[in-house]
């Protein structure tokens, strides 16, 4: 069901709670890093544009229901303060008088923050009381918060109740655009590409992309639990042993819908992570006991590279080794390149999404050659599971 966005409504005037995610990292009260912050700019621009008077609210780290200093958002406002070149008020509790008056003294197009939404218990446990409380402060509601969309929180989907209007702003909405509707009609082939360290993880992922994929490309420590299904040596490499029934019953499923499910033909193999100096190229029917397998091998990276270069939709989810450690990246950044040369070359649709994968691209600096990179973690494995999140369904339907 499509949603309302905050293009959809009258907001010139009103109050607009905007549930944002400012869990950004901080060092000794200064943001260094503030990617959450400028992904939520173009809302909150937008509403200030529009002369809303704006509400923005988010968590910080985990404080556990206790107001916690250390779990502040008053440096997030006063560095958002710094990015809009604009005053930003700063709200010392979330809801009650405090938040009421701040709000209350706003004028059209002024912005107030609130104090961390998880100083209560509330927040999380989704409350329909601090719901109302928090709804209390707004007249209109907007959740661009895409990272916090697979909870069912009193500020994610609980408040909504309370209000007139929910709505999506710009940052969840380019996200829904293309994890869930490039997704479900995808221009093809549309290649998938998994690693990472679990199968388990990823399982209903699997399951769901097999069902419009054309090609499953799998690395990481995962295939390691599918190579072994297959009854190969896989040494000392990660497997989950108790995933390798599964494993073979998702070939299987791949192989009755159609779906080319590739694993690597051969792998980089060494006596362990640190051991980087012996690393070597093998077959992967050719592992000793003793090895371990920590990237995809060469013809691997050059088989996967020749699937991407002809698709016209890619996702990829998941480091292919372990890329922390060189020079077990290569098989990542070799993906990562693919992955850019197809957008840039192909006008292929390209969305990354977890944080090592988008870590890799950031790396290589390819990042600007990416159609979508996803800002979420879970949320962003829950959408690709084809599920609904709490955060979405909670906003007003159009
Ligand atoms: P995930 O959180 O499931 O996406 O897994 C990411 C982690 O998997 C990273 O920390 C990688 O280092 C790790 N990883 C990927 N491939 C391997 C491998 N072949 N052996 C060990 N760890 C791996």
């Amino acid at each position: 069901m499509p949603k309302l966005s905050i293009r959809d409504l009258d907001i010139a005037g009103k109050k607009v709670f905007i549930r944002v995610d400012f869990n950004v990292p901080l060092e000794n009260g200064t943001v260094t890093d503030d990617t959450r912050i400028t992904a939520a700019i173009p809302t909150i621009q937008f509403a200030i544009d529009k002369g809303a008077r704006i509400i923005l609210a988010s968590h910080l780290g985990r404080p556990k229901g206790q107001k916690n200093p250390k779990y502040s958002l008053k440096p997030v406002a006063e560095h958002l303060s710094k990015v809009l070149g604009l005053p930003v008020a700063f709200a010392q509790d979330c809801i009650g008088d405090v938040a009421a008056s701040v709000v209350n003294s706003l004028k059209d197009g002024e912005i107030a923050l609130l104090e961390n939404l998880r100083f209560y218990a509330e927040e999380e446990g989704n409350d329909p009381k601090f719901s109302e409380q928090l709804a209390s402060l707004c007249d209109l509601y907007v959740n661009d918060a895409f990272g916090t969309a697979h909870r069912a929180h009193a500020s994610t989907a609980g408040m909504t109740k309370f209000v007139k209007q929910a709505a999506a702003g710009f940052l969840m909405e380019r996200e829904l655009r293309y994890l869930v509707e490039t997704l479900a009609n995808p221009h093809r082939p549309f290649v998938v590409i998994l690693g990472g360290a679990k199968v388990s993880d990823k399982i209903q992922v699997i399951e769901n992309l097999l069902k419009s994929a054309d090609a499953i490309l799998i690395g990481g420590a995962m295939a390691y639990t599918f190579l072994k299904a297959r009854g190969l040596e896989v040494g000392k490499s990660l497997v989950e042993a108790d995933k390798t029934d599964l494993a073979a019953q998702l070939e299987a499923k791949a192989k009755e819908l159609g779906v080319n499910l590739l694993l690597p033909s051969d792998h980089m193999i060494a006596g362990g992570p640190d051991d980087g100096a012996n690393a070597r190229n093998v077959l992967v029917d050719a592992t000793p006991a003793d090895s371990m397998g920590l990237d995809i091998g060469e013809a691997t990276c050059q088989a996967y590279a020749e699937i991407i270069g002809k698709a016209q939709t890619i996702i990829w989810n998941g480091p292919m080794g372990m890329f922390e450690k060189s020079p077990f990246d290569k098989g990542t950044r070799a993906i990562a390149q693919a992955v850019a040369d197809a957008s840039e070359k192909n006008n292929a649709v390209s969305i990354i999404g977890g944080g090592d994968s988008v870590a890799a691209v950031h790396e290589s600096g390819l990042a600007d050659k990416i159609t979508h990179i996803s800002t979420g973690g879970g949320a962003t494995l829950e959408l690709l599971a084809g599920d609904v999140l709490p955060g979405v369904a909670a906003l007003t339907e159009k």
